[in-house]
Order: structure tokens, then sequence, then C-alpha cells
């Protein structure tokens, strides 16, 4: 098979590779010898990829896409695939160059190579066996597509036990590209960005439900953001003088009486949206945008890969849950909050290879108008208390029977 060049993240010449550069006005390296900062990734062939929603006259009529999008083609063997992992069995090398049509109908869920990834997966030639220094800015790794079978638009109307098996084919199709990328490139650092785009306002180029994993072997990804989530840590155990203390654990452990290091009321229980076994719902104390939703695992635990069949099980339902509630706080927020149904969803962890002692947490984000003051910093002016939002969420979900009143 003839492949486009940057099809699959195959390139034949370096000079088409995608590449990043830092701003050098808000770039550091760190302590670790790492670049910290603004990263602007550009990958020009990008610009040729499909848009698949279909166009609507009637605003207020729900976006989405007819059920013969790529990824439906992918799963009746119409469309070429390099299949990574289907449900539970494993599938091509990470690395393959072969893609080939098959019928998947069979499976729930499947990870495929992404097929316009912002990084270079496999280099033909020069590029394919060289060190990390050889490739100087380009920007190298794994992208990744993971989807139901069965077409969906949103979370919020898969099956629990669907996105159960999202989230399982999710996770082993992780732990083999991470082993390929250590064998490949001799290092145990990488840089893991998970996330779903839902709905064309969130960046989801196909409506067909569907998350997507960036693992980079080059320092992509160390943002401030990501460089705040992994100093916290430290900072709190130095605050509470205490070598074991983790935020998210003395709330999961001591619920009302748990204290900010940084002496804030965090208001737990009137946060709370909902809570399985292994799971808290809540909103986000600070939001990003109204209705922020922010999920964290009650057990200590670091990184996707390392949650458990339980944990994973537990996911699917807050996960779905969490967006029902979030449908019914937007389809009643006020139009002057400017709130979409469109979301993203941010799994944010502790990158692969670093130890900092982060506790994973998942943020859900909405899509809402923003002004100067809050794109000059991490920075947001709210009208509305996340108390009050949890409070909404929690009658809403009452009232369609998905959670018992307490
Ligand atoms: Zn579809
Ligand atoms: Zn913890």
């Amino acid at each position: 098979m003839n492949i486009p060049e940057g099809y699959w993240g195959i390139y034949k010449d370096k000079k088409n590779m995608p590449l990043e550069r830092f701003d050098p006005f808000r770039t550091i390296v760190n302590e670790f010898g790492t670049k910290v900062g603004h990263i602007t990734q550009f990958s020009p062939l990008r610009g040729n990829r499909p848009f698949e929603h279909q166009q609507s006259d009637d605003e207020d009529e729900k976006v989405s896409s007819p059920p013969t999008d790529s990824f439906c083609k992918i799963i009746k063997g119409e469309l070429p695939a390099l299949v990574i992992t289907k449900q539970d069995e494993e599938g091509e090398h990470p690395f393959s160059t072969s893609p080939a049509k098959m019928n998947l109908q069979d499976n729930t869920a499947i990870s495929i190579v992404n097929l316009f990834t912002p990084m270079a997966r496999v280099l033909f030639e020069h590029t394919q066996k060289t060190s990390m220094e050889a490739l100087q800015d380009r920007s190298v790794g794994i992208g990744l597509v993971h989807l139901l079978t069965k077409h969906y638009d949103t979370l919020s109307e898969a099956p629990i036990d669907e996105v159960y098996s999202l989230l399982r084919t999710t996770q082993l199709a992780h732990k083999r590209s991470i082993e390929a990328l250590k064998e490949r490139y001799s290092k145990d650092q990488f840089t893991t960005l998970h996330f779903f785009n839902i709905g064309e306002e969130a960046g989801a180029s196909i409506c067909h439900l569907h998350s997507q994993t960036y693992i980079y072997a080059n320092n992509i990804g160390h943002g401030w953001t990501s460089l705040g989530f992994l100093s916290v840590p430290e900072f709190h155990k130095k605050v509470m003088k205490n070598e074991k203390y983790c935020l998210a654990c003395a709330i999961a452990k001591y619920r009302k009486i748990a204290k900010d290091p940084i002496g804030q009321n965090l208001l737990i229980e009137e946060r709370i949206v909902y809570e399985n076994k292994e799971w808290f719902v809540f909103t986000a104390f600070s939001p990003e945008r109204d209705g922020q939703i922010r999920l964290i695992p009650k057990k200590h635990t670091s990184r996707f890969t390392e949650l458990d069949d339980n944990q994973l099980n537990s996911l699917a339902d807050a996960l779905v849950k969490a967006n029902i509630a979030l449908d019914e706080f937007i389809k009643n927020s006020p139009p002057n909050m400017h709130l979409l149904q469109d979301r993203n969803i941010l799994i944010r962890q502790e990158n692969e290879g670093y130890d900092s002692g982060m506790h994973m947490l998942i943020d859900i984000i909405s899509i809402q108008r923003i002004g100067g003051a809050e794109k000059m910093e991490t920075y947001r002016i709210a009208t509305m208390f996340p108390e009050a939002t949890a409070q909404f969420m929690r009658q809403s979900l009452i009232d369609k029977g998905l959670m018992s009143k307490k």
C-alpha cells in the first residue's frame, strides 16, 4: 500500500515531520534539564484532514455526524486502519506500517493509530534508528484513537458497560505503546496527553465518540500547566510537614475535615455531585469554565495505566453520570453564560518516568466564551459558585433516577 506522507504518523522525509517551538519569553529549562513553557506544534500536513460534521441551518438542532463517518467505515472494513488493540486482545505492533481493512464489528471497543497525528511515529530511512538528539526540534511519538464500534455522539448516551470496554482497550493500547517507545528510543520519560474532544467546538473533527492519546518521546507537553500539577505534591508535603501527605487522599479519607494546605475552606460535601466505590465526582472548587467537573479516584493512583479493574469499571459509571449531569446543567444555564454542550475531558496524570507523587484527576470542561483577562492568566471570572452548580447537578441525577437521594 502506498502511504501518503504523514498518514498514520509515517514520514519518509525528515523535513515534513511536525516540529515544535517554545515561546522564548516564557520558557525555562528546569532542574531536570527539561524545557518548560508555552509550546506550539507545527504540523502542516495535518491541514489536509477531513472535517466530517453535518452542517445544519437550524442553529438549535443538535449537530451530529451521520453513522457513515470514517470511524464507522473503518469498523465495517471499508477503510484501512492500524488496529493496536481490539478490546483485551493485542493487534498490530505500535510501530506497524501495514494498515489493513478488516471487519471489527464483533468488538465493543478498539484502539487504532491516529491517521493525522501531530507527531511522527515511524520515520523511514535515515531517522528510523536515530537518537533523540539527531531529531532536534522534531516531534516524535505515538498518536492513538480509542473508539466504540457502535456509533454514539457523546459519552452521556453510551452504555456504561461499553464505556468500560473503551477504557480497558485504551489502557492496553497505552501500555503497549509506552513499551514500544521505551525500546525504540532507549529512554524512560514520556509525556502522555489523554483526552476526549466531544463536539465540533471542542475540536472533534469526527462526531463518533472517541478519545485520543498523544504520547511524546521528546519534551513536548511540559507546559506550565503540567509543571504546576507536578510541582504541587512536593509543596504540599513541605507545608504539611508530612512526607506521605496527598491532598486528594486526605479528601477521600477525612471528607469534612480535610484541610487545604493553603488554608481555603474546600466545601467538599457541598461540591460532591456523585460518588461510587472508587471515584468522586465534584464540581471544581476553582472552575476554569462554568460547570467544570473534576473526577478524583479515592485510592492514590498517579497514572491511567495504573488504574485497576475495579477503578476502571467505576470510572465508566462516574464518567457517564458526570456527563449527563453536565448536559442538564448546560441545558438550564442562563443564556448569558454562553455555555455550549461541546466539551473536553482531560485526563491529568503523572508523566511516564516521573515520580512527583501526583494524584491523577480528570477534568470535564465545556466550551465557553472568555475574555482577555482570562487569556492573560490561568484566571477566570465566574458568576456562579460551584456549590450551587453541584446542587443542581445532584438534583438532575436524582430526577433521572440515576442516583438515590441521600
Ligand atoms: Zn460513526
Ligand atoms: Zn493521593
